[in-house]
């Protein structure tokens, strides 16, 4: 930054120094002098870069990104505290958090980062609420209070409510009511019918108190009693609610549990009972559990139905009756009523999809659907009604991908065509193996050299569970574009793979003369300024790296074709910073987190998608199985005897150091325990990912050459590490884990011809976590085991925090609707088939304008 820069007069002792760590042009500026759009983004960007290298508090050019942002939020811009005072507060309390950053443990790093990106976001909507883009559009006529049908009756002759009317415009809506919608992030019209219900309470099953039947799913309409709302005397973050009810037949008692610190304000436990008054009547809805007081409710669903004495409407009587999620002061009524009054102005708003496209899917037009989800007849309108909206939702995202993909297939790449008849690099390759390919690695492979002849640049996934042989794979491809008279790039998502990949090919490609080097963040300025060099005037023919490989300097002669090993790691943000550099290479990404294909057609449906299933032959499947913590010495005996054959094992763990807030043990005791009481005549080794590089790489080293006999771990040893001698995994709190991830860890044994063990150590409550595990006892596929993890934790977590460009689905489930993506994508095919740019379906066009315009604002949120 230059020295001469303005510094606000206003505050005289901030420090020009100020850069963040994006380091993005005009944006360094202390925040008092710059406007808050450009103040928000650039933190953004800061927040996006430190998840993006794993939280491990980035150096800037000038200073840490935790001081970074504590200076700036203790000195947000002037405009910003000018229009939205009330923010300065929750902004110190940030700048508070963030001068301790250093001292936090990684979970709350992440949780930190994920509150300040909310901040951020909700800050940008309360000062800048998003206008769509586009002309105005055709208004209607205004409409009578006659043909209004809503329950609130536009008495005033406003203009008709159309999709970007603000709600505080709608009649009905006051601006109280407008304030507390903007509160759950509605603003327009159309953002009232994509408030969703939670769920549905069904009246059509109302039963009396008496007559409830543990085990099956009730609702009851009852009359509050008593309630009461207070923290658990044994955990002060468990809140729980507990309600008295009575009908004319008996009595019931309820709990419902609130697990968090924000539930334990005395403010917000004062709320609930206030919600709750005595003599008003709710309906609760949930599985009916017998208890030795007599039956309750399981996690009840609740709803206030009405002030106290008032008799419950008859409208709900017999129905399904939508629950949404509220915020305080906004009942569920003045809600409903407020979404009435704009389902009856959207039956005018028109539908993207035209009504002949409509008919040949079997598709609601939008206007009944948005009705059917808000305000059901009954369970068939609910059940249609959602299958439109979530085929717009897949259409729309498929839409997009597919675009995308056509854009990025216009740009050529270089066709890599091999002369025929010339000896092939790839086959002499392939004769130094000891072994033969599999017949999937075959089929992959030879689709992979298809792509690489066209001009079209290749975008292809291969996914392959742990230990399938997809590296193999990528190197002959790699040979090919080598032999083609190009450049390759491999590119691990971590140090030590980089490391481990770099060796192996060493080893092979110099025995064929091809030159490869190794690119990460701790090569040395010396060595890196020549491999550059090298790299540059096309002497150096493969390159192997991390995500150093991205960074600005690093410019090849004839890139042909990168590879990207564990793509989920990379996400779509750095493939597209590859493009940015103006290079169109072939693109190879591999995944041995192998993810369903609902899934992956929703993330990386801009790719082809290749799979190697099933493992070489030879291979000893890994016995798995099952302990409580009381059954540990089993796992330590195990461990002794296979040490013994001259083996070696790993103990996996959740965390590096304990915590305070969690009984869980870490890293650091267990290797000091199992050092020093467990296995004191054994060499014990420690790595984790808070190590300094060069040290973990000594601790794989050691484990690898046999100079260490066990390897107690996170889960930095998930991905890639390669010891062949290696035949016992011990995973501590394995309850803690994702299958998936469990799937992973458990690849990094059975690698070599040595029959091997996996113990997966449950120190949770049984139940559900001992049944999820149990599917992996049972279960080695790979696909299988991540159907299972979708279905049970959801795509975030399938995908790991890490992962951007999760589509954003309101509705849809990838674990619940893959028929209607499926759907929705083969129509998305056939319609950009004979109309790329969509001239001829406009409203798919505007629909998909928006998407992207609302993609943008919440970007740098993902
Ligand atoms: P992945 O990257 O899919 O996890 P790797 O490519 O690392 O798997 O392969 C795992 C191990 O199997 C390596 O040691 C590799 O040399 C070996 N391997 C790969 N293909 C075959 C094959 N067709 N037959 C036997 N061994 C193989
Ligand atoms: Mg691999």
């Amino acid at each position: 930054m230059d020295a001469g820069q303005p510094i606000h007069p206003r505050e005289p002792g901030l420090n020009p120094a100020g850069d963040p760590p994006a380091a993005s042009a005009g944006a360094s500026q202390p925040g008092a002098s710059l406007d808050h759009g450009s103040w928000i983004t650039t933190l953004q960007q800061a927040l996006q870069l430190e998840v993006e290298r794993g939280f491990e508090n980035l150096q800037g050019r000038r200073e840490r990104f935790s001081l970074f942002l504590e200076r700036q939020c203790r000195q947000p811009p002037d405009d910003l505290i000018r229009r939205l005072p009330e923010a300065a507060p929750a902004l110190i309390a940030l700048a508070e958090r963030f001068a301790r950053y250093d001292a936090l443990p990684l979970a709350q790093r992440q949780s930190l980062l994920r509150r300040s990106r909310e901040r951020l976001h909700s800050l940008r909507q309360s000062l800048d609420p998003p206008r769509p883009p586009g002309p105005p559009r055709l208004k209607l006529a205004p409409q009578t209070a006659a043909s209004n049908g809503g329950p609130s009756g536009a008495r005033r002759m406003a203009s008709p409510i159309q999709p970007d009317t603000p709600l505080a415009e709608v009649p009905g809506i006051g601006p109280k009511t407008a304030t507390r919608l903007a509160g759950l992030g509605l603003l327009l019209a159309r953002d009232l019918l994509r408030h969703y219900p939670r769920d549905y309470l069904d009246y059509a099953n109302l039963v009396r108190i008496r007559e409830l039947v543990p085990g099956s799913t009730a609702t009851i309409v009852a009359t509050v009693q008593r309630s009461h709302a207070f923290a658990s005397p044994r955990n002060p973050r468990l809140v729980i609610l507990e309600l008295q009810l009575h009908d004319i037949t008996g009595r019931l008692r309820l709990s419902k549990f609130f697990a968090g610190r924000r539930f334990s304000s005395p403010g917000w436990l004062k709320a609930q009972q206030r919600q709750f008054p005595p003599g008003c009547s709710v309906a609760a809805s949930g599985l009916v559990r017998q208890t030795p007081y007599g039956p309750t409710l399981q996690d009840p669903l609740l709803e206030v139905l009405d002030s106290p004495n008032t008799p419950v409407r008859s409208r709900q009587i017999g129905r399904l009756v939508p629950v949404y999620a509220l915020t305080e002061g906004l009942g569920a009524e003045r809600l409903r009523q407020a979404i009435q009054t704009v389902l009856t102005a959207a039956a005018h708003w028109g539908d993207p999809l035209p009504a002949d496209l409509r008919r040949q899917e079997g598709l609601k037009d939008r206007a009944t659907a948005w009705r059917g989800l808000h305000d059901p007849a009954d369970r068939d309108d609910l059940r249609a009604s959602r299958h439109r909206l979530v085929f717009d939702e897949f259409l729309l995202l498929q839409l997009s991908l597919l675009q995308r993909r056509a854009q990025l297939a216009r740009r050529p790449a270089r066709p890599l065509r091999l002369p025929r008849g010339q000896s092939s690099l790839m086959a002499s390759f392939l004769e130094l193996l000891p072994f033969q390919l599999t017949e999937a690695q075959r089929r992959v492979l030879a689709d992979i050299q298809a792509d690489l002849e066209q001009e079209q640049p290749m975008a292809r996934l291969l996914q392959g569970d742990v230990g399938s042989g997809k590296t193999v794979v990528a190197i002959a491809a790699l040979l090919v574009a080598i032999e083609a008279g190009c450049q390759g790039a491999l590119m691990a998502p971590t140090e030590v793979l980089a490391e481990q990949h770099a060796r192996k090919l060493g080893e092979w490609l110099s025995q064929l003369h091809v030159s490869t080097a190794l690119l990460t963040g701790s090569t040395p300025a010396g060595r890196r300024r020549q491999l550059l060099q090298d790299l540059a005037n096309g002497q150096l023919q493969l390159l192997v790296g991390t995500h150093a490989l991205l960074e600005d300097p690093v410019a090849f002669a004839r890139l042909g074709l990168v590879v990207v090993d564990e793509q989920h790691r990379f996400g779509v943000r750095q493939r597209d910073r590859l493009m940015g550099k103006g290079l169109q290479p072939h693109l190879l990404t591999m995944t041995a987190t192998p993810i369903p294909r609902t899934l992956a057609l929703s993330v990386h449906g801009d790719l082809e998608v290749s799979q190697i299933d099933g493992l070489p032959p030879g291979r000893t499947p890994i016995r798995t199985r099952l302990l409580r913590g009381g059954q540990r010495q089993e796992a330590y005996e195990l461990i002794r005897a296979e040490v013994a054959l001259g083996q070696r094992a790993y103990v996996v763990l959740p965390l590096v150091e304990e915590s305070e807030n969690l009984d869980l043990r870490s890293a650091v005791t267990v290797h000091q325990q199992l050092q020093e009481e467990i296995f004191p005549d054994l060499r014990v080794g420690l790595l984790h990912g808070r190590m300094p590089s060069p040290r973990k790489q000594e601790a794989i080293n050691a484990f690898a050459s046999g100079h260490c006999d066990v390897l107690v771990s996170t889960t930095v040893v998930e991905v890639g590490v390669d010891v062949p001698e290696a035949s016992v995994m011990v995973i501590e709190h394995a309850e803690r884990f994702g299958l998936a991830q469990l799937h992973q860890l458990r690849g990094r044994v059975g690698r070599g011809a040595a029959a091997s063990h996996c113990l997966l150590i449950n120190d949770g409550k049984a139940g559900q976590a001992q049944q999820r595990l149990e599917l992996l006892v049972r279960s080695s596929d790979g696909f299988e085991i991540a159907e299972m993890d979708l279905q049970l934790r959801g795509p975030g977590q399938v995908l790991g925090t890490r992962q951007s460009g999760l589509p954003d689905l309101a509705l849809a489930s990838l674990s619940d609707d893959g028929d209607v993506l499926e759907q929705a994508r083969s129509l998305a095919k056939r319609l950009l088939e004979l109309d790329p740019d969509l001239e001829g379906h406009p409203g798919l066009r505007q629909a998909l304008l928006e998407q992207r315009q609302r993609q943008v604002e919440a970007g740098s949120l993902n």
